[in-house]
């Protein structure tokens, strides 16, 4: 049986919230399929107080293996990267997960938080929240670049905000059948499988983007990219592929932006969320691969081309206008 130890910096306990959406299977079968035996979890666990410290303690001094810890929540660094403005058991946190990184098989971290300090290192935090590995884009977090696990890992990251319940579950499927090697993880030290594809594939408004066809407001049909700041078309996940709660949803699903969750700069310092930023009237960010005097050309086209159905429906919560039913002459 493999031992997991899941422990919480800074966040909202999200990325917990969303493993126990798992589905298929859920996380309790995944557990015993996978023969895992959850050391301590902050929320799922029942022992606390000095019990957590020997299970803390047994895997620093060798007694059990730490096959996959688990961090979820940034890692505050602050009063001068000491990290005493949160101590746990008379220590600062920051150095129970050093010394827990170091004995580990395995780091994996779950949600941009752990990851690159997301939401808890958003511009003006005074903690100094740190990811485990990367801090926003630049890699050295609270381990440095060269931290490698027992197995010969970086961390294993898994953003999300949440990261979807599967990213996580498959990941460790993954190594626990050694079917995920170091050199299969991307730039970001993400298993690529899961953050190849953008969350624009297979987004149910892809009709009303190739004709520029732009719902004006949260919940309409339209294409979300050109007034409501979606940044599906750059940002790297398979939400729209995978699906979300059942596999019924996803943001865009929602009428809801992708606010770019998975990245690394998430969120963006002097981001106007919602609301598409633009210079002169060109969306500040573009399409990942296009060149603006492609984005400008296209766009006037595809304008000129908007069938008066998709020019209705984007501006409606519904479709008010059905495709035509008589045959064309
Ligand atoms: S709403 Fe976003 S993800 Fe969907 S088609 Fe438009 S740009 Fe792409
Ligand atoms: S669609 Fe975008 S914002 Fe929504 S969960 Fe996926 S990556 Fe995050």
């Amino acid at each position: 049986m493999k031992n997991l130890l899941y422990i919480h910096g800074q966040g909202c306990g999200g990325d917990t919230i969303s493993l126990l959406n798992a589905e298929e299977p859920d996380f309790a079968l995944a557990m015993e399929m996978l023969d895992i035996n959850i050391a301590w979890h902050p929320s799922l666990s029942v022992i606390n107080g000095n019990e957590v410290l020997k299970v803390y303690n047994s895997f620093i001094n060798g007694e059990s293996k730490l096959d996959y810890f688990i961090i979820e929540g940034a890692v505050p660094t602050a009063p001068n990267g000491t990290g005493k403005i949160y101590e746990s058991f008379n220590r600062p946190f920051i150095e129970w997960v050093r010394e827990l990184a170091g004995v580990a098989e395995y780091t994996i971290a779950v949600g941009t938080c752990a990851v690159s300090g997301g939401i808890s290192a958003a511009s003006g935090n005074p903690t100094g929240a740190s990811g485990a590995q990367f801090r926003r884009e630049n890699i050295g977090g609270i381990l440095n670049e060269e931290y490698r696990s027992g197995a010969g890992f970086p961390v294993v990251n898994i953003p999300g905000c949440p990261a979807h319940p599967d990213w996580v579950l498959e990941t460790l499927y993954l190594l626990s059948q050694n079917k995920l090697s170091a050199d299969q993880l991307d730039y970001a030290n993400r298993p690529a499988q899961f953050y190849s594809s953008l969350a624009h594939h297979a987004c149910p408004k892809n009709e009303y983007y190739e004709f520029k066809a732009s719902a004006e407001e949260l919940g309409q049909m339209g294409c979300l990219f050109e007034n409501l700041g979606c940044r599906g078309t750059q940002c790297e996940s398979d939400c729209n592929l995978r699906l979300w709660l059942g596999r019924t949803g996803s943001c865009t699903r929602a009428g809801y932006p992708c606010i770019a969750c998975t990245s690394n700069n998430f969120p963006q310092t002097g981001a106007r969320y919602f609301r598409t930023q633009t210079v002169g009237s060109i969306p500040e960010f573009l399409p990942r691969d296009v060149p603006k005097a492609w984005y400008i050309g296209i766009t006037g086209l595809a304008k000129m081309a908007t069938p008066d159905r998709l020019k209705k429906n984007a501006v409606s919560s519904h479709i008010t206008k059905q495709n035509s039913t008589k045959k064309e002459q």
